[in-house]
């Protein structure tokens, strides 16, 4: 089971390459170990094309490594919070993707006025507060800002994109979206206001896109 993960873990990282989500070695993916307290996350300043299961980082949920020959993402503290304090996430993911990043920078809430997002995140793409890397900050912001929240994207103020799922792969899905929304409406911003989606109609639309699709664990 660890070995599987080590091999999804590894290759997701190249989806947030062919997606644009990332540059130099910033970003990272996670996934739990379904069953176990122990999570697969990238290697800490590994370049991706040289990412492979046999690289990939074995932690606890404290964060700590249990196998591996590298030390784990310097993001990890964040990762291991999330999946403490919400047993529902298999998967998290982290990116500076650049339209959501800006969102972010701006302190602003992509507000939902595609169905596609609607379908996808139930409402608005959050923001959590401003939080320094270090100790647990960032964790208890994404934690704080997504639970009870349909979202399962939060734009940390002036940093840039995490983004929660039942398995990595919908995580990595969740970060996709977040920024091919936050460019589109950064897009239609530019020559006008964006015309807003009657709560109803958001309702109707997530309910419907989750039930179809059922790939979103209630939390
Ligand atoms: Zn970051």
């Amino acid at each position: 089971m660890i070995q599987r993960m080590r091999r999804t873990v590894s290759d997701l990282h190249a989806e947030l390459v062919r997606y644009d989500l990332v540059a130099w070695t910033a970003g990272n993916v996670s996934g739990r170990i379904p069953g176990e307290d122990l999570f697969v996350i990238k290697p800490s300043g590994v370049s991706y094309d040289e990412l492979g299961p046999e690289n990939m980082v074995l932690c606890d949920l404290d964060g700590n490594l249990v196998e591996g020959d590298h030390s784990p993402s310097s993001d990890t503290a964040a990762h291991a919070y999330v999946y403490r304090n919400m047993p529902e996430v298999g998967g998290v993911v982290h990116t500076h993707s650049t339209y959501a990043s800006a969102w972010a920078a701006r302190g602003e809430a992509v507000p939902c006025v595609l169905t596609a997002m609607a379908d996808e995140f139930g409402g608005e793409i959050p923001v959590g507060p401003f939080a320094l890397i270090g100790d647990d900050s960032i964790g208890q912001g994404i934690v704080e800002t997504l639970k009870g929240h349909r979202s399962p994207a939060v734009l940390m103020r002036n940093h840039g994109v995490f983004t929660i799922g039942k398995d990595p792969r919908a995580a990595v899905k969740a970060a996709v979206m977040c920024e091919d929304v936050a460019r589109t409406v950064h897009v239609a911003r530019q020559l006008g206001e964006p015309l807003t989606i009657a709560q109803d109609d958001i309702d109707r639309l997530y309910d419907r896109y989750q039930n179809v699709y059922g790939q979103r664990s209630p939390r």
